[in-house]
């Protein structure tokens, strides 16, 4: 395998600089951690986008939450049909092993993901169409909320996609038997947020308004 390099020399140099701190500080919490694995209280789904920062938000140390990150926070479907399916198995692991208690799908402001689905339903983006197109067939995902959304007017339309993205999500986490199982047993609960990137905003899914509200 003669394609992957060394790490390039800054990202080393951070290492050896957390190493020396973060870590020197906390070096028995670390080893407990390693001792007594993982028992994260809440599942977060979010985007791979690298301005979500979902640890800096609640202030949240390793061990704390179950990570799982995708493009444009999506939840497929129940479709137990002996494919891979990362998001499936990340969901799986985290209910019926981890036994969390909480599983969060985490939208945010300028998602490229979710523009691009939007582009895709509105006709903007053949590429996106072509089944050779992985980001294009995995928003396929969120085609039922872009037929939810596309009466809103065109400067309004991408952020509403955003929360559709989570409310979608939410839905499909519900077809898994397992989620389904656990939530009505009252030992999960979900729950969908959207935040606004530049402005620091955090909003939550309220069910009994079927929308999304300011926390
Ligand atoms: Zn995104």
């Amino acid at each position: 395998m003669d394609h992957a390099k060394l790490l390039p020399s800054y990202l080393i140099q951070r290492y050896h600089g957390w190493k020396a701190t973060a870590y020197a500080e906390n070096r028995a919490w670390y080893r407990r951690l390693a001792e007594s694995g993982q028992h994260p209280r809440a599942m977060i789904i979010s985007c791979c986008d690298s301005r979500v920062h979902v640890t800096s938000i609640f202030g949240a140390d390793e061990g704390e939450f179950f990570i799982h990150r995708n493009i444009a926070n999506l939840v497929p479907p129940y479709t137990p049909d002996g494919k891979n399916h990362g998001t499936s198995a990340a969901v799986e692991y985290a209910v019926t092993a981890l036994k969390v208690a909480h599983v969060v799908v985490l939208g945010h402001s300028n998602c490229g993901g979710v523009q691009g689905c939007h582009d895709m339903c509105s006709g903007h983006a053949p590429e996106l169409l072509e089944a050779s197109s992985f980001v294009g067939r995995w928003m396929d995902i969120l085609r039922p909320g872009y037929e939810r959304v596309a009466h809103i007017e065109e400067s309004l339309r991408a952020r509403a996609l955003e929360k559709e993205a989570v409310v979608v999500s939410l839905e499909n986490l519900m077809t898994f038997p397992f989620v389904r199982a656990a939530v009505e047993d009252d030992r999960l609960t979900l729950h969908g947020l959207w935040t606004d990137v530049g402005e620091g905003g955090l909003e939550q899914y309220d069910p009994v308004k079927g929308g999304f509200v300011g926390v």
